[in-house]
């Protein structure tokens, strides 16, 4: 597969990642390299990853963080800072992210802040990282329940896409990832939808095509709009409500938190009946939506209760502006429209829709 180039870097994909990565080493030359990993990616992708890397004299420390959303905090940040520093990181080291979107996005952030940025590569080990969170350049951690409250936009130097990492992926954070590539399709490409809702159809080796095509589709929309003034908000459909329903099931003890793809598949469904009501969609679109949607995901009970407080958590979206909640929604599929405003009311009634 062809690399892809993006404002800042270059994407990669499979044997090409290391032939890459390793020429980048030997000309840029770090004065040492770190690799950020979580729990998971230490057992699972690391060995592999080390037998590939070629780093010659160059020491390479491992530093490991906790799995799991809970801890894309400012709290780790600070502990991989503290490491970075303990092992006399300066500003010609290289921090490697290997991991799924919590690793990439604070190891984004972790590399964009000390002393001021020290460049970094990321590695994607999820479905939904190598499709949707390492390209881009977004990177950040959660304040409390907020996601992704703190962070800057910083591309890396490098992505480097190895597909057979996903082996090693559990079922259901496969289908988190498939979210976003279902949304990419919704946005962006009625025909990649069509592939994506039909894939009874297809081998299991399509899948490294799919990817590609899903990172393509991300790509065009970032480079032409790096900053989120305009185009990138498409990027956003599913999510107002989604990343809600997300830190609310996060935050809440009596509830199963949700995986960030489950949780804006609820959002793209709501979004999606929001969409008919607001802008035009039409019923039989919807009802192809609704279809395609819950073929992979099962429903999830949110209560009344549940949705006030939801719908309480969208005053702190990062696309509102005065105060005012704006959504992506879709005119057709593959026809997003901006800064959509919804009232409460229509939310309930979506919640409804969802639930009947
Ligand atoms: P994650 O990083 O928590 O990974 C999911 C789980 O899979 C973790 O337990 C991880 O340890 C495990 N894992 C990862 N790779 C594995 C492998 N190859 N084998 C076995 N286990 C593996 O979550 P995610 O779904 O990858 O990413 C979600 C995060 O991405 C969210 O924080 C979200 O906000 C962020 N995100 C960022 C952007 C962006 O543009 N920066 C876009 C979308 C999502």
């Amino acid at each position: 597969m062809d690399s892809i180039s993006t404002k800042n870097a270059t994407v990669y994909f499979n044997s090409e990642v290391y032939t890459e990565l390793n020429n980048y080493i030997k000309t840029t030359k770090p004065s040492k390299i770190f690799i950020l990993v979580d729990t998971n990616t230490h057992d699972y992708c690391l060995p592999k990853f080390l037998e590939r890397v070629e780093s010659g004299e160059i020491a390479v420390e491992v530093m490991e963080m906790p799995n799991g959303e809970e801890h894309k905090t400012i709290d780790i940040c600070t502990g991989v800072w503290e490491a970075l520093s303990e092992y006399n990181a300066d500003r010609k080291s290289l921090l490697i992210n290997l991991g799924g979107g919590v690793v990439t996005d604070l190891g984004g952030f972790v590399a964009s802040t000390y002393m001021r940025g020290i460049p970094y590569i990321n590695i994607p080990t999820s479905l939904l990282a190598m499709v949707d969170a390492s390209v881009g350049g977004k990177t950040g951690v959660d304040l409390g329940a907020l996601k992704n409250q703190i962070g800057v936009i910083n591309e890396g130097k490098i992505v480097g896409i190895d597909t057979s990492f996903l082996d090693t992926l559990p079922q259901n954070e496969m289908v988190s990832g498939f979210a976003e590539m279902l949304k990419h399709g919704l946005i962006y490409n009625k025909e990649y939808w069509n592939i994506l809702t039909h894939l009874e159809n297809l081998d299991i080796s399509d899948l490294d095509r799919l990817i590609y095509d899903s990172v393509i589709i991300k790509n065009k929309v970032v480079t032409e709009d790096p900053r989120e003034q305009g185009l990138r908000k498409i990027l956003n459909f599913g999510h107002t409500l989604g990343h809600a329903i997300e830190s609310y099931f996060l935050e809440h003890a009596d509830k199963t938190p949700l995986l960030h793809g489950e949780a804006i598949a609820i959002g793209m469904l709501l979004e999606t009946y929001l969409s008919t009501k607001i802008c035009g969609l039409s019923q039989e679109e919807l009802d192809i939506i609704h279809t395609g949607i819950l073929k992979t995901f099962s429903k999830v009970e949110i209560t009344k209760q549940d949705q006030k407080v939801i719908i309480d958590l969208l005053q702190y979206d990062k696309k509102n502006s005065h105060g005012v909640v704006k959504f992506v929604l879709l005119e057709a599929i593959g026809k997003p429209k901006l800064d959509c405003v919804v009232s409460n009311t229509l939310i309930l009634e979506a919640f409804d829709y969802y639930a009947s």
